[in-house]
């Protein structure tokens, strides 16, 4: 096939399922197919067709971050990782379903209805990147970007068999990333393969000028750790990430990844994160926190719809309350009273001390000679379309393994560890600070090792 033809067969096959009798809603918006190019046939990613995520802005595609209020967006300007993409000779042939402004954990906030997990279609793919992971599981793209602010990349690909990264936040610039919480999100990839992620990560990290947060420090090559191996490596594994109440039979798959990893040649050492409790709701403040601000722009002034007024507070409670879904006002109303005066310190800044603590937590176990962690993903499998939709607290739960990398800053991966009554289970690697090629010899380790184990 030359480079073109393989994007131009993933646009018939998206099509295709999508228009048919089953679709998955994975996407948004497919490419027109007079309309791909690939833009260097000799890149790292010549001629591969890419599923982006529907809030990173990509020019020729509306942006509408799964939100009514962007319904018809279009950026005038391209998101830094889709244009190093693009240059790498990627092919965007789509734009991925998500949680509206990326806010939950089973793509079911989209305004334009949930994705389907091709594994199971009575359930969801995971949240918020689940677009991008359920068109990755189907086999329609074999790489896509997402974005990660408490798990939405790693959760998603574990829901759905697949790889998904978040790396070190700095790594990679959020330049057209819409923002969610600015000082936790990260654009992640994910890959069928450990070495897929690892290629579309390598192509998108590194410094850029339009993001004052990206940093200047080289990127390791991370293709090539993939195949190194974990002979010496200190595996920390924390207790606060398999506690009493795990379903045994997740405890049997990361019992079972930790024996072939120290097969392999690493050491595995019990360690404790002692704040990880306090992780959930530190998030859930600082998260909100941060949204309550970034969302204020949709007003209707300058972005997408506008709701029609005699005057302006109309026109902007009118956008808003039309415009934005349930979810997204939940998390603006509690973000508003965490920052309101006279709960500020009692809240946000409590919040932020917890944040500084788990962070310690990880330093301490990193500086005492633990190389990485290894935890499960997420507390369950994919769960049923529906059944957390009236809970709130019970859908923030499926964070807390993942949501403690981002308030510390460290990357971290989902990887397959095996199945639960044939539904995929992720087992994650956490890193020290900008070590993304460390988690992905471990992760390349685990891959070789473990081929559908049951449990
Ligand atoms: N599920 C988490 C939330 O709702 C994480 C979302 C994400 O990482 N974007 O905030």
């Amino acid at each position: 096939m030359t480079t073109l033809a393989k994007a131009a067969h993933a646009v018939g096959a998206i099509q295709e399922l999508e228009n048919g009798g089953a679709p998955l809603n994975a996407f948004l918006a497919v490419a027109h197919p007079e309309s791909l190019a690939v833009a260097n046939s000799e890149g790292l990613l010549a001629g591969i067709p890419l599923a982006v995520k529907d809030n990173l802005a990509t020019t020729g595609f509306d942006t509408t971050c799964g939100s009514k209020v962007l319904e018809g967006y279009r950026s005038p300007y391209e998101s830094t990782v889709v244009r190093r993409a693009k240059a790498a000779g990627a092919v965007v042939v789509g734009k991925t379903n998500l949680d509206e402004f990326a806010m939950g954990s089973s793509t079911e906030n989209s305004a334009y209805g949930p994705t389907l997990n091709p594994h199971d279609r009575s359930r969801v793919p995971g949240g918020s990147s689940g677009g991008s992971a359920a068109a990755v599981a189907a086999g329609l793209v074999p790489m896509a970007l997402g974005s990660d602010t408490g798990g939405s990349v790693r959760q998603p690909a574990a829901f759905c068999g697949i790889v998904g990264i978040k790396p070190t936040y700095g790594r990679v610039s959020r330049y057209g990333l819409v923002a969610y919480a600015s000082s936790l999100d990260q654009v992640g990839t994910l890959g069928r393969t450990v070495t897929d992620a690892a290629r579309l990560l390598q192509v998108v990290s590194g410094y850029d000028e339009r993001d004052a947060t990206s940093d200047e420090r080289p990127v390791p090559d991370l293709l090539g750790a993939v195949g190194r191996g974990v002979e010496g490596l200190v595996i920390g594994v924390p207790n606060e990430y398999l506690p009493d109440g795990l379903d045994p039979a997740l405890r049997d798959l990361v019992n079972t990844a930790l024996r072939e990893l120290e097969e392999a040649g690493a050491k595995i050492r019990r360690v404790s994160l002692p704040h990880t409790r306090y992780a959930i709701p530190c998030y859930y403040v600082l998260a909100p926190a941060e949204a309550s601000s970034n969302l204020s722009r949709y007003d209707g002034v300058r972005y997408g719809v506008r709701c029609a007024e005699a005057d302006l507070i109309s026109m902007y409670q009118g956008t808003r309350s039309t415009g934005l879904g349930i979810e997204v006002k939940r998390r603006i109303m509690l973000g508003t009273y965490a920052l309101s005066a006279g709960y500020y310190d009692e809240y946000y800044g409590t919040a932020q001390r917890a944040r500084r603590m788990i962070t310690e937590d990880f330093r301490s176990v990193f500086d005492d000679g633990v190389d990485a962690l290894f935890t499960p993903t997420s507390p369950t499998p994919a769960f049923k379309i529906g059944e957390r939709m009236d809970d709130p607290m019970e859908m923030y739960l499926s964070d807390v393994f993942t949501v403690t990398a981002n308030l510390a800053g460290i990357p971290g991966i989902s990887v397959p560890i095996g199945s639960i009554r044939g539904l995929p289970v992720g087992g994650q690697v956490l890193a020290p600070w900008w070590q993304e090629d460390q988690m992905l010899a471990i992760a390349g380790e685990l891959e070789t090792r473990i081929q559908g184990a049951e449990a």
